[in-house]
Parts: structure tokens; sequence; C-alpha cells
């Protein structure tokens, strides 16, 4: 809940529309200022108060307990021109609450973290668990310090600053592990023998996918640090080459910078200015009888974990056999633990090959295995096989095996727009920042470049290597690195989607991002065209024969519906257009209003209103749409208009 405050008659007006915008999720406090925040303070998450900085910060000092648990407070003054994040800008929320509140009210935000300020991503806003020294750890990011990051699983984290270096993870550090764990004295020492346990960390987990880490981040390492801080962004050719990598995180060097960011799902004892995030990488199977009691399943589970150096901040989700999908030991040991349960069937996981099936969930399930098939189902590296649980006094009623997933790389496709900065979305940028890796044609890096942060890898390529650039994007995503792959307009129209998604197999997430495409960029130029049913014709004829793309114009002729021409004239190009033309005609009176939209939304923007026998197809280019009204669109004062029928106003008034 958020919890608004105003003294004034210009601020309960503000309140009032910010409450309009958002309802259900604020709550207003009147009376008195000190104790309407007295008890907003108390009682929500964050706070919106319409009053100055100084009286703000006066109100809530005394009230201020610690950083976890304060709420998030923004402060917007009267004459709304800013929305100061004052308190708990990154765990309290109140840095995207600045954003959000100037959105509605149409101020500017004002945000004064450090990372946020300098562009660099805040450990504690990845969305995983962090410990140790982070606001250390951070600074040192910021002084530009060199930080070692060891990681050892790949996992698809934000752009890192050129200072931060990947560096091994020291095989003796993982092997430590068991030391803090049993200087805690926690009863481990028998597990923390077994060979399954440290053996497979040690050399499966911390070597292999170290190495594919580095790739991107050894090309960033490749650029001077010094001048790569200053000036943003490392540059590769798109075929990956960049030079010697550098390896700057091992040896005295390493030692000497102190600062480390590791990103692993071992339990560390970390230093001073060590600090760590956890990767989404570990499963843990689990078997249950019924009516196991949730303690007993959490126990084991926590025990295993613990007793392997594996920490639960890693675990992604508990998974077992279908048939206890509802058995609520498990259920509630998910929710305690704050993770998904996933479930395969019993066929799916007899199928597994694990290395301790037994007879008794054959008989119960059907399945000789349920903890170690279902933590395997997914894939991965058996850490720690089957545990019983041990009651005291009675049969043991769970089983867990834990497994290490290599996390699933993120590929984003991104549409940037027409052109103008201001129709790129929100969510756009958003991803644009969030990837380590970007790729895409120059010229349409060229338009973004400065919205990347320091420290992204960027794969530009020219004109034509389609392909390859969707080839190239997954297999980076396949790596396990955070990619954007940008395309203009949106990005799966006549763009990156389509070849990149055939590409891809499940074992990446795709997040698409919608972007403004032409058709809609050059109708809002031209008036409203599209107000009834349309369709886009590309009359590239480069892949797809002439007859295909004739057809559907015939068909879109006959059944008189509005026509948008992408890639309409090229210089190679000059006979489809009027072809294509001559077939509406056939259909469509010589005064159908026809827009021709050049460059949309860019600074050389143009656009002519014509009709379909007035069009001079030498007017047109590849960096042109052309839209055909219907036999009832119109020019109504100098816009192009297709009504939406007859019917409309009638069916608008049932
Ligand atoms: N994905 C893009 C389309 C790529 S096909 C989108 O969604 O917009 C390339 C064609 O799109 C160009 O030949 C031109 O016809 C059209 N186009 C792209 N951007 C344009 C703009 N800003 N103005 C006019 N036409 C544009």
């Amino acid at each position: 809940m958020i919890g608004l405050i105003s003294a004034t008659a210009a601020g309960a007006a503000a309140r009032d529309r910010l409450a309009a915008a958002w309802p259900g999720r604020t709550r207003v406090y009147e009376g008195p200022v000190r104790e309407a925040v007295e008890r907003a303070f108390a009682e929500c998450e964050q706070l919106v108060c319409f009053l100055a900085t100084g009286a703000t910060v006066r109100l809530i000092a005394p009230l201020l307990a610690d950083k976890a648990s304060d709420p998030g407070v923004v402060t917007v003054d009267e004459s709304l021109r800013h929305a100061v994040a004052l308190l708990g800008g990154h765990g309290g929320g109140a840095n995207d609450l600045a954003h959000a509140v100037a959105d509605v009210l149409g101020c500017a935000p004002v945000v004064t973290t450090a990372t946020d300020a300098t562009d660099i991503p805040g450990l504690d806003t990845l969305g995983r668990p962090v410990e140790g020294a982070v606001a250390a750890v951070t600074r040192a990011i910021l002084d530009g310090e060199r930080v070692a990051l060891r990681a050892d699983t790949v996992w698809p984290l934000p752009p890192l600053p050129p200072n931060v270096v990947p560096a091994p993870v020291p095989t003796g550090r993982v092997g430590q592990d068991a030391g803090p764990a049993e200087r805690a004295g926690t009863p481990s020492a028998a597990q923390n023998t077994a060979p399954a346990d440290d053996g497979q960390a040690a050399d499966g987990s911390s070597q292999a996918p170290l190495a594919a880490q580095s790739v991107a981040r050894a090309e960033d390492g490749a650029v001077p640090p010094t001048a790569d801080a200053e000036t943003g962004t490392g540059t590769v050719s798109a075929d990956g080459s960049a030079g010697a990598p550098a390896d700057p995180g091992t040896g005295p060097d390493a030692a000497a910078a102190g600062a480390t960011l590791w990103v692993t799902d071992r339990i560390l004892p970390l230093g001073a200015r060590e600090a760590l995030v956890r990767p989404p990488s570990l499963v843990v199977g689990v078997g249950a009888s019924k009516g196991a009691p949730v303690e007993e399943v959490l126990g084991l589970v926590e025990g295993a974990l613990r007793d392997a150096g594996l920490s639960v901040g890693s675990v992604v989700e508990l998974a077992t056999v279908d048939a206890k999908a509802g058995e609520a030991g498990i259920v509630e040991a998910a929710a305690r633990l704050g993770v998904p349960v996933r479930t395969y069937d019993a066929g799916t996981l007899a199928a597994i090959v694990v290395p301790n099936p037994s007879g008794a969930p054959l008989a119960a399930v059907g399945t000789p295995s349920v903890a170690e098939a279902a933590a395997l189902a997914g894939g991965g590296e058996l850490l720690v096989p089957k545990r019983k649980s041990a009651p005291e006094g009675r049969a043991a009623m769970a089983t867990c095996a834990v497994v290490r997933r290599a996390p699933r790389g993120r590929l984003a496709v991104v549409g940037l727009g027409p052109g103008a900065r201001d129709l790129l979305t929100p969510r756009a940028r958003e991803e644009l920042r969030r990837a380590s890796v970007l790729v895409g044609l120059d010229q349409y890096v060229d338009q973004i470049r400065d919205l990347l942060r320091p420290g992204t890898t960027i794969l530009e390529s020219g004109l034509g290597a389609e392909e390859e650039r969707a080839r190239t994007a997954v297999a980076e995503a396949r790596k396990g690195h955070a990619v954007a792959l940008i395309g203009s307009g949106d990005a799966g129209v006549y763009a990156m989607a389509s070849p990149a998604l055939a590409e891809a197999a499940d074992d990446i997430d795709v997040v698409g991002v919608p972007g403004v495409t032409a058709a809609l960029a050059a109708a809002a130029i031209l008036g409203a065209p599209l107000g009834h049913d349309h369709v886009s014709i590309s009359l590239s004829d480069l892949h797809t024969p002439w007859e295909v793309i004739e057809r559907r114009v015939r068909a879109a002729a006959e059944a008189d519906i509005v026509v948008t021409f992408y890639n309409p004239r090229s210089r190679g190009r000059d006979w489809q257009l009027p072809n294509a033309l001559g077939i509406l005609a056939e259909h469509r009176a010589p005064t159908t209003p026809v827009g021709v939209v050049r460059n949309a939304s860019r600074t050389d923007e143009s656009s002519r209103l014509t009709t379909l026998a007035g069009l001079d197809p030498a007017t047109v280019d590849m960096m042109t749409v052309v839209t055909v009204g219907n036999t009832a669109t119109r020019e109504i004062a100098g816009r192009m208009v297709t009504p939406r029928g007859y019917r409309w106003q009638s069916e608008g008034a049932r």
C-alpha cells in the first residue's frame, strides 16, 4: 500500500490525481501532517508526501528504524516539478516509485542513489539474494577500483562496468566450503567427505561454466579499463573476435585488488570486501510419503544443502512426481523456501537413469526414483544423491536430491520503434540496460548506443547478415548471458524475432518487447487510415516469390482491406509497387486516398497524401511505407480517415 500525505490544497489535488491513477494501491492519510506521516510510515510499504523535502525529512527522521524495514519515501514539491526519491531508493522501491509518480503527474524524477546516478546496476536489484559486503563492493565498483568477478556458474547478469573483471574461482577456495560449516558446528562432516559433493563441485562446476562466462567479459577486458570506464561500451566485431582475452583476475594482482563479487551457489566464508549474488542454479528433487510433515521435508532439504556446502538462496524449485503435487509437506516446504513446486509424470521420471533407484516408489507412484529423477528431469548435474530424512523413532517419510542446472540465458527481442527516442518504450529501454550482450544491425545500434550501460558487449553487423545475427544472439543466450536482439519498429514485424526464435530451443528464456511498427507510426502521421480492417504486405521478393505476394495483394484488394506496403521499392526493385497498386486499382476508385510516409518520426520525416491514380512510385523508397485506403477511406481536412463503418454508432450504443 502507498500512503499519500499532503498539507495544502495544491498537494491534495495532486494526491487525488495519484489516487485516481492507481486505484486500490493507495491510501490517503488526512488530519495533522505529523500524525498522518507517523501512521502511514507504520502501515505502508511506501509513502508519497506532497511536502517540501525539508518538511518530509523532519517528519520521518524520528521514525527511521533500519534500511530493511523502513518504507520507501518519495516527496513531491507543491508545484509538481520534482518527485524526489528520499528514502529506500532500492530496497524500499522509492527510485521506481519516483519514476512512476513522475509519469502520472508529469514532473521530473529525482534519484540520487549512487548506482542509479552512475548507471551501474545495484547488486540488490538483480532479483537474487545477495550476501556479504554489498555496500563496500558496490562502492569499489563505483570508484572504478578493480573488482574480481568470481562466478562458478554462468548467469544472465546485467552488464557490469569494465573495472569488474572476471577471475577464476580458486579451487582451493571452493574446497574450503566444509570449513566454515564445520566451524559453525553443523553436522556436516560425514556428508562433506562424500565424493558426490565436493568432487563434482570442485572441477565440474567451477571450471567449465566459468570459461563461458569469461568469453563476453574478456571482450570487455580487452579494452583498457581506464579508457572504457569513461567512454562506456566495449565493441567487438560480429564474429566475436576481440583480441587476446585479458586475464586480469588471477595472481597477486587480483589479491591486491581485494574487492570481489562472487556469483555462486556455494556457501563461502566472505572477506570484509567480498559480496555474493546467489544464481538461480539449484533444483531439489523431493519425494514424500503421504502425510509427511513439512518440518521433516524442509529439515531434510536444508540439511542436504548445508552438508553439501550449498546455499538455499540458489534453489529455484522443488521438483517431484505429479502424484505428489498436492502433498502438503512438499507444498508447504516450497512455500517456506519461496520457490515453486514443479511436477513431472511418473513415466517421464521412470525413463531417467538415476544412481539410486528403488522398489518402494515404483510400487507407490510408478517410478523407481522420485527425488533423483525429478531433480534431474530438467537436466543438470547431480550434486547430492538421494538422501532420506532421519526422524527419531520412526521410518523416514521424505527423500531429496540436489541438482545444479546451468541457469538459463535470457534473450530479449526488443523493438526500438520507428526512430524517435520518445517512441521507444520504457520497457525496451529497461531491456537494453538489462542486457550484457547486444546484437543488432549497426544503424539500429547507433540509434540507442547512449542508452547502454558501461560494459555492454556490442555485437553489431551490417545489412544482410540476418541469420548470422539471429544465430549469434541465440548462441550468446545459450551460454547463459542476458542478450538483447534489437530491431527497428517492432522486432517481430519483418524483422529478427522469427529467425531468432527459429534457432532457439527451449533451453533459454525469451522475452519479447513490442515496438511501434512503421505502419502505426505512419498512420498516426496520416490521420486515421487504419480505422477498419487492415493488413501489412511486404513487397520485398528477395525471400518470398512474387506470385505469393501478388496473391496476397489480390486477396486484400478483393476483400476491400486497407493495405500498408512495407519495403515498397528499392533501386533494384522498382516494378513491384506499380504492379501491386494496379491490382488494388482493379477494385478501388482512382481517387482512393494513398498516404506515403518516409522516415516516420525521424529527423527527416516527410509525408504526403495522394490517390491511387496520383501516386508517383518514383517518390517512394525503402525508407517509406505506403498506405492505401479501402473504398470507404476519405481525405478529410487534409487527413486520411477510414470510417469504422455505418453500424459503429449503433453498436457503440448497445
Ligand atoms: N520491423 C520494422 C519493419 C522492417 S521492414 C517495423 O516494424 O517497422 C523495413 C521497412 O519498414 C522499410 O523498407 C520501410 O518500408 C518500413 N519502415 C521502417 N521504419 C520506417 C520509418 N521510420 N518510416 C517509414 N517506413 C519505415
